[in-house]
């Protein structure tokens, strides 16, 4: 007896991808989530082309109308200069990013998925795995809305329930120190004079004015939202010495305090809530992907871009990935069939991200030295054509054949790397 074809476990942006393009193909996808819609996420809630892209194949409308700021590109603050860089002009990906704030693209993403067949309930966690005889994953334990215990049955199971990766936790799967991860705090500010900024702007350097001028470990944030409010933050890798010994919220408003008064980030009375933080898990930190039965997505498995910190074009492109290789899984007639299938998952995840990853996983160590940090930042960003360079491998945008002469460095620099 099976309750669906699959069970995706979170309706986060990896959950809702997976379960719309499953269902699209006719199969019956049940998605158990343990919050209920609207609910925050901490996040910047920006987009990059990469996820521009996904929404579109999701038939999801980006018009500014429908609630969505587009930005043009991305400019960068480090080494006394302001740099904008326009995201670049490929055929495979759009020409725009977006913000919205998780609040409502979180829901609406499941909307969407479940417009198109999916089964969702809302209030339910799941709390494990249940195994067959030979250890394979045919199902989920979960808590219902009154907290009684329930179990439903599926022959496959997609995990997406993020950072925290309870799911794979219990079956083992395990976080790997030897990859990077980061910690970032975000806070929404009204700010009439920044909410609409056509560019999402990153800071290579932050400063302080407490006790004179100061350097801050980490990267900063101010993506206008549209609504009259920015999500500004910042963020510190583990490759940082004060990684784990910082208070990032502390950092965050020493930071905001030495920023010019008419953008209102300098005054606490212009904040909209507290500032609040999360982990980023980077460049494949959680393996296997594909395991007894159950395919990790997005955050769970990893899957931040350690370049930039994007996770949810990561999520989205995974979610979509998974689905493609369940449809053929589910297509073949004996259980050895389905497996061999399904571990084209992790193979294709390999080899579409793992160059790039390992290149990050190098990227996030050496950035971590703060003088070799400010050498590259003063020499580097008065370049402009150095900087398109740069904003086309952090933003992980070239096109994948052919492309200028940028885009086939990028690609055989990720060929040649060995997978993460
Ligand atoms: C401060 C910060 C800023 C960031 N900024 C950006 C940004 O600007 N752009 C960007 O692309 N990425 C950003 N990221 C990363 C991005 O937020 C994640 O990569 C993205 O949310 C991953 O999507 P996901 O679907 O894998 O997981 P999630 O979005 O975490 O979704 C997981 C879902 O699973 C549910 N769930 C968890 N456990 C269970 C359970 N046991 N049972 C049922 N449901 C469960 C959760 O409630 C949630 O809805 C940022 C992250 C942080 C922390």
């Amino acid at each position: 007896m099976t309750d669906a074809d699959v069970i995706v476990v979170g309706a986060g942006p990896g959950g809702s991808t997976a379960a719309y393009h499953l269902a699209r193909h006719g199969f019956n996808v049940l998605v158990l989530e343990k919050t209920h819609f609207p609910r925050e996420k901490v996040c910047g809630d920006g987009l990059t082309p990469r996820a521009v892209k996904q929404l579109i194949k999701m038939g999801i409308s980006t018009d500014s109308e429908k609630g969505w700021l587009p930005n043009k590109g991305l400019r960068i603050i480090g080494g006394g200069i302001r740099l904008e860089l326009d995201w670049p002009d490929l055929s495979s990906y759009p020409g725009y990013g977006l913000t919205r704030t998780r609040l409502d693209f979180d829901q609406l993403l499941a909307d969407t998925a479940v417009d198109a067949g999916a089964t969702l309930k809302t209030g339910h966690t799941v709390t494990g795995p249940v195994l067959d005889d030979d250890g394979r994953v045919i199902g989920v334990h979960a808590t219902g809305e009154d907290g009684a215990p329930q179990t439903f049955h599926a022959p496959i199971t997609i995990a997406a329930d993020g950072v925290s990766a309870r799911f794979a936790l219990t079956m083992g799967i395990n976080k790997r120190a030897d990859r990077p991860i980061g910690v970032a705090v975000r806070q929404y500010f009204r700010s009439p004079a920044r909410h609409d900024d056509e560019y999402l702007e990153s800071w290579l350097e932050l400063r302080s004015k407490e006790g004179g001028d100061t350097l801050l470990p980490g990267y900063g944030w101010i993506f206008g939202l549209g609504d009259g409010r920015v999500n500004v933050g910042l963020g510190v890798l583990n490759s940082s010495v004060a990684f784990g010994k910082t208070n990032y919220r502390r950092m965050l408003g020493e930071w905001l305090a030495a920023t010019p008064d008419d953008w209102g980030m300098n005054d606490p009375a212009n904040a909209d809530g507290e500032p609040q933080g999360a982990a980023l898990p980077m460049g494949f930190n959680r393996v296997p992907h594909y395991s007894r039965g159950v395919l990790l997505v997005g955050d769970c498995g990893g899957m931040v871009n350690p370049f930039n910190g994007e996770g949810i074009a990561y999520a989205m492109e995974s979610a979509e990935l998974a689905a493609d290789v369940i449809v053929q899984a589910l297509g073949r007639a004996t259980d050895v069939e389905r497996d061999r299938t399904l571990a084209l998952y992790p193979a294709e995840l390999k080899s579409r991200y793992g160059g790039y990853y390992r290149l990050g996983t190098l990227f996030v160590k050496l950035i971590g030295n703060p003088r070799l940090m400010r050498v590259a930042t003063h020499h580097g960003v008065p370049h402009p054509a150095l900087m398109k360079f740069v904003l086309k491998l952090l933003a992980n945008l070239t096109e994948p054949r052919g492309g200028d002469a940028m885009d086939r460095v990028i690609n055989a620099m990720t060929r040649i790397a060995p997978a993460a």
